[in-house]
């Protein structure tokens, strides 16, 4: 008899799994069981798909030649038997059966599986925000049981959001929570004409980022005219006639005409945890290296799961779709009798927010010394490509490494250029368990127009390998501003040149061109801490050695220069 694999979950790790297992295998039965009305569609497209840049919601579902991937093309192109609208409600793991039933009938049918997979998913958290409706002011009523307030997880979220846009005509929205899909959905929502509040509980948005790139990013939207308020907390959300008005937090009102809550999400491990299966210490369901469950007849894949931090080897979640793909991959052939090994993530991700690309892989300075690591981290601003070059953009690259050992911890990227070569560079480098000094001397292909002779991740490693043999010291520009916040005595050198300065300026530094330095070290205290700076610490870091050779003790380089400056200028 044919091998029976039952999938619950049909969106991403689901119908990977269907499709690989039958190029694999001819015989085996397959059934995929969705509680949702579509299949197979793209989750991530979803942001882009509300304001428009997709316009049909076929195209979030096809393949890409064009073809609806629905029910009937699982059935007809994979032989794949689906069952939409229908939940997966039991597990009797003894008789190897789930108990499935059709949303839309209420009819229970029990099926026999020799493999059971769950690709079940995560849930969105939803943070407990009390509301108002000022018309039942007795009754007590929740965020989500106001209109016009949503989530943003499935297709039929992103219906909601875009008729509000287009049939209720909404002009203004609070986004709560500054994540990633917080910030997709800002770009998303002032691109189809939103005023957008952006409200975030933490002292900075995007915890993928550490704090000095957090807040650049920040200052971005701000520019870009998005309201974007951090340390604020939500007290309630109030409403009228049921649909929500105001979002009153203890700073502050928002007026609104609808609220997207994007506060997370956490692993749809319920059924699993009700069939007795083991559940990790983040929710996730517990998976060995072949994806197997602690029942060696039920795999798990994508959302759901819990894996392995392969920098820091801890347990970890790590919802995303591109690793929901390939543990799809592993479960289909290790059911089909292979034994393929899903090692582990980095927590690599990237996304678009207006012109800026924003990415992360491994961990972050903060994180990697929370977890007990010796970390030290380069932040280089610079050209995309050759400086001279035509079109070149400038980014920023942070790379985290351990003193100990030289080993990278992680890498972070924002800018308006192109991010995406250091960012894959140094997950490529992170998952082969790369040092300092391989990326130093890394071999990246270089012309003008597509990067700089030594590529700023070569860069970013030799500045981390000039701190590291103490030949430079750094500070961050949030380090300096807590100093001057505190009314610290030192001296913030400017080593710009006096045309430079004359532009812009940070208030109170005090200005020697790199040029005139040798002949103005009596003019600078030796006994007082001195922060060199230029417009990305080059000539800063020239400064600090000029220095240290004449005798001064205690300089550092503010790290990044004004690049990464995020607080007051003068002009
Ligand atoms: C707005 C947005 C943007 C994103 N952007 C990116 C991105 O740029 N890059 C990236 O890598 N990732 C991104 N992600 C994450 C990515 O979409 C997910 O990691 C991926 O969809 C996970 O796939 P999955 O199959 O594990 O789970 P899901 O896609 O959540 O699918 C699980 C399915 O299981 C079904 N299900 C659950 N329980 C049952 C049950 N008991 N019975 C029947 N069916 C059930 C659910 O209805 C659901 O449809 C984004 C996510 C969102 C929401």
């Amino acid at each position: 008899m044919a091998k029976r694999v039952v999938i619950i979950g049909g969106v991403a790790a689901g119908p990977k799994i269907a499709a690989k297992l039958r190029r694999l295998d001819h015989e085996v039965e397959i059934t995929i069981i969705e509680k949702g009305q579509f299949l197979s569609y793209a989750g991530c497209g979803l942001p882009y798909y509300i304001c428009e840049d997709i316009k049909e919601q076929r195209e979030l579902m096809e393949t890409p030649v064009g073809v609806l991937r629905d029910p009937e093309f699982f059935e007809k192109t994979k032989n794949v038997k689906v069952y939409n609208r229908t939940e997966a409600i039991k597990v009797d793991r003894l008789k190897k059966e789930v108990e499935v039933k059709n949303l839309d009938t209420n009819q229970i049918k029990t099926l026999p599986y020799d493999y059971l997979v769950f690709a079940t998913g995560a849930k969105v958290m939803i943070p407990p925000i009390k509301a108002v409706d000022i018309e039942h002011p007795g009754m007590e009523l929740g965020c989500m049981d106001l209109s016009h307030v949503y989530t943003l997880h499935g297709i039929e979220d992103a219906e909601a959001i875009r008729w509000i846009i287009k049939e209720k005509m909404a002009k203004k929205a609070v986004i709560i929570g500054g994540g990633l899909i917080g910030m997709e959905m800002t770009e998303s929502l002032v691109k189809s004409g939103l005023s957008v509040t952006v409200i975030e509980m933490l002292p900075e948005i995007l915890p993928i980022l550490d704090d000095d790139l957090g807040i650049l990013v920040r200052r971005y939207c701000q520019e870009k005219g998005v309201n974007v308020r951090v340390e604020e907390k939500i007290l309630r959300l109030e409403g009228e006639g049921g649909i929500v008005k105001k979002v009153v937090t203890d700073k502050d009102v928002y007026d609104t005409d609808a609220v997207i809550i994007a506060t997370g999400f956490r692993p749809n491990s319920d059924l699993a945890k009700k069939s007795g299966l083991e559940i990790g210490e983040t929710g996730g369901i517990k998976v060995d290296l072949f994806m197997r469950t602690s029942d060696p007849f039920i795999y798990a894949a994508g959302d759901c799961v819990e894996i392995e931090n392969l920098v820091c080897l801890k347990s970890a979640y790590m919802p995303m779709g591109s690793l929901a793909n390939k543990q799809g991959r592993a479960v289909a052939i290790n059911i089909a009798g292979g034994q393929e090994v899903f090692r582990g993530g980095l927590n690599s991700v990237v996304f678009k927010l207006f012109d800026y690309t924003v990415s992360r892989t491994g961990l972050g300075i903060k994180q990697a010394k929370d977890l007990g690591f010796d970390a030290e981290y380069a932040l280089v601003p610079a050209p995309d490509k050759a400086h001279y070059y035509p079109g070149a953009k400038r980014v920023i690259t942070k790379i985290i490494v351990d003193k100990r050992n030289g080993k990278l911890l992680g890498g972070q990227f924002v800018g308006a250029g192109d991010i995406m070569k250091s960012a894959n560079t140094v997950a490529t480098a992170l998952y082969y368990g790369g040092t300092i000094e391989d990326l130093s001397m890394l071999d990246i292909p270089y012309a003008p127009p597509y990067a700089s002779a030594i590529d700023n991740v070569c860069v970013a490693a030799n500045v981390i390998r000039n701190k590291l043999n103490r030949s430079m010291i750094g500070i961050s520009a949030l380090e300096v501003e807590k100093k001057r916040k505190r009314n610290e005595d030192f001296i913030l050198l400017d080593v710009r040149t006096p045309k430079e300065y004359q532009q812009v300026r940070i208030p109170g530094s005090t200005l020697i061109p790199l040029g005139n330095l040798k002949q103005k070290l009596d003019e600078l205290p030796r006994e007082k801490e001195i922060i060199t700076f230029c417009a990305v610490s080059l000539r800063g870091y020239e400064a600090l050695l000029i220095l240290k050779s004449n005798g001064f003790g205690n300089v550092k380089v503010m790290d990044g220069g004004l690049a990464c400056w995020p607080y007051e200028l003068e002009k």
